[in-house]
């Protein structure tokens, strides 16, 4: 039997000729202005505020977590305040390791379960990569850019165009609510990689 259904196609490819859209990241080299204020600048993330976008501090987390009935144990807070330092894409081993390493005695299994339950919190970010997953500190959406050549991730915030969006859901039939983008590239010949320290994945 013929269906009179026009065949869907698995994918579309959209082509939209626009000015580059805005991306906000917070390299050292970035032109955004250096914070005067506050904690010191994100290492290999994102400003304080970028795009309307507010970061949220540890001490903010603390109070998410007890609005949200998380109890705040002396474990859980070791991870947040760890997330919070780094401000990187780690793995529940690096988290591990890291503790252990700076003297704070944490098992395998409550690093975890911490994070697990801060994820399914939405509290945390986590990333599902080939490698394993990768647990960040923010949870707000936000979009990635990930270093061919040694795999870290930085967290970016892209705006696209809003002509961009709508030709996006002229074609598609879906009114879009959010959207994050997975960007992969190489450092330039000028400047060295200014990513992160890849996250070890297991
Ligand atoms: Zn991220």
């Amino acid at each position: 039997m013929v269906s009179d259904a026009p065949a869907r196609p698995d994918r579309i490819a959209i082509t939209v000729s626009l000015p580059i859209p805005a991306v906000a990241s917070a390299s050292a080299t970035d032109r955004d202005p250096p914070s005067t204020d506050g904690p010191a600048p994100p290492v290999g993330g994102a400003a304080a505020r970028i795009h309307g976008v507010e970061m949220l501090c540890v001490d903010d987390v603390y109070r998410r977590c007890r609005d949200l009935g998380l109890r705040l144990s002396r474990q859980r807070r070791m991870v947040l305040d760890l997330l919070w330092s780094q401000k990187s894409h780690l793995s529940a081993r690096d988290i591990y390791e890291q503790l252990n390493d700076m003297g704070r005695n944490i098992g395998h299994t409550s690093v975890y379960q911490n994070l697990e339950a801060l994820q399914s919190a939405g509290v945390i970010e986590c990333l599902d990569r080939a490698t394993g997953r990768l647990y960040g500190y923010r949870a707000d959406p936000h979009s990635h850019i990930t270093c061919l050549e040694s795999g870290a991730i930085r967290d970016l915030d892209v705006v696209l165009p809003a002509e961009m969006l709508q030709h996006i859901e002229t074609i598609t039939g879906f009114t879009i609510e959010n959207y994050t983008l997975h960007l992969v590239g190489r450092p330039t010949a000028s400047r060295p990689c200014p990513l992160e320290t890849p996250g070890r994945a297991r």
